[in-house]
């Protein structure tokens, strides 16, 4: 009879550690070993002895830490590459959720994990799909489980900023999104819609640009968004944090048309109260409908459930015959679409402490 995960995977202060392999996965605080499952700085946290990882979560790290907190000793390993430590298999599947972005497949003693990190199935022009992977307990996130989130295809989302473009030709349209992975593929969207013009970006967004273009995600023309040429941005789109939208550095933007890109923004009351005009709801996670399909194909009789929604998530598993189980892992979610709703106002929140 294999072990079951619960006796070799544990949550720690630290995050979830594998006990034979001696290592922790997206780890809180510096740890020796730590397996990174993508860039973003919920899961990316510098500090740490030795960090496995994708090369573009390495290179990711890299930019954003710089080299000497990005993990004292950096191992690469590509999706489909299998290493060994301790007597633990471990390799990385794609998650869709922002370039290099991986889910942790741990193999022991014949009993198999999967930690999906944050994953998306909808298609993304700037990484590499979600791949389903049989296990026996299957980790997951749960920013969106609440069947009111369903997100729209992002194609109409898009639709809808090039419409309001249209009729508002004077005006700038400045785009609320998050630095890593949701500005790269909102402007990978654009540009299969047909937007070939400059887009111009607040500086906080400049370098992921540059690093996705130089990992091989071309992003086409690309500006400065220079507020004093206030006359070159009238009828431009303009991309920059969401923090930065709703501050003064938007306002000075000739009559702003502010939209943010977010799968909150399915909540109306939160995009009013961010005082956006265009909510876009364009998500780098998975939806309800996304979850449950995810679970379902999996197949793991035993779900745990990182951060997020994980009451509403474990209810709908147990009407299905499979076992949940809330990690309530601490330091998870506080980057790319931040915190819920109800715990994360006023919206400033849901930005703090967030570098790039
Ligand atoms: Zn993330």
């Amino acid at each position: 009879m294999p072990p079951h995960p619960e006796s070799w995977l544990r949550v720690t202060p630290q995050g979830l550690y594998c006990e034979p392999g001696g290592f922790f996965i997206d780890p809180v605080r510096p740890v020796g070993r730590a397996v990174i499952t993508h860039g973003h700085a919920d899961h990316a946290r510098p500090g740490h002895d030795a960090v496995l990882a994708t090369p573009e979560t390495l290179a990711i790290m890299r930019a954003r830490m710089g080299e000497g907190a990005a993990g004292a000793a950096q191992q690469p390993i590509r999706p489909g590459e299998v290493l060994e430590q301790g007597g633990v298999a471990i390799r990385l599947a794609p998650a869709g959720h922002v370039l290099g972005s991986a889910q942790v497949v741990l193999d022991w003693q014949g009993s198999r994990a999967v930690i999906s990190g944050d994953y998306k199935r909808q298609r993304d022009p700037t990484c590499a799909p979600f791949e389903p992977v049989p296990c026996d307990v299957f980790v997951t996130e749960a920013t969106f489980a609440l069947p009111v989130f369903r997100h729209p295809p992002p194609e109409a989302e898009v639709a809808k900023l090039l419409k309001s473009l249209a009729l508002f030709p004077e005006r700038t349209h400045v785009v609320g999104c998050y630095a890593l992975g949701k500005c790269q593929r909102l402007i990978r969207l654009l540009r299969e819609a047909g937007w070939d013009a400059q887009i111009h970006l607040h500086g906080a967004l400049a370098s992921l640009c540059r690093l996705y273009e130089e990992l091989g995600v071309a992003l086409g023309p690309l500006a400065p968004a220079t507020v004093a040429n206030k006359a070159a941005l009238k009828g431009a789109i303009v991309l920059a944090p969401p923090s930065a939208v709703q501050d003064r550095w938007a306002r000075r933007l000739a009559e702003p048309v502010v939209a943010v890109a977010s799968g909150w923004m399915r909540v109306r009351q939160r995009a009013k109260m961010r005082g956006v005009e265009l909510p876009l709801v364009i998500s780098d996670h998975a939806d309800w409908d996304e979850l449950n399909r995810t679970i379902d194909e999996v197949g793991a009789p035993e779900v745990w459930v990182t951060h997020g929604r994980d009451d509403a998530l474990v209810h709908a598993l147990a009407l299905r015959g499979i076992r949940g189980r809330a990690l309530h892992l601490v330091g998870l979610g506080e980057e790319d679409e931040g915190p819920a709703p109800e715990v994360a106002e006023p919206a400033s929140a849901a930005e703090g402490g967030v570098q790039a």
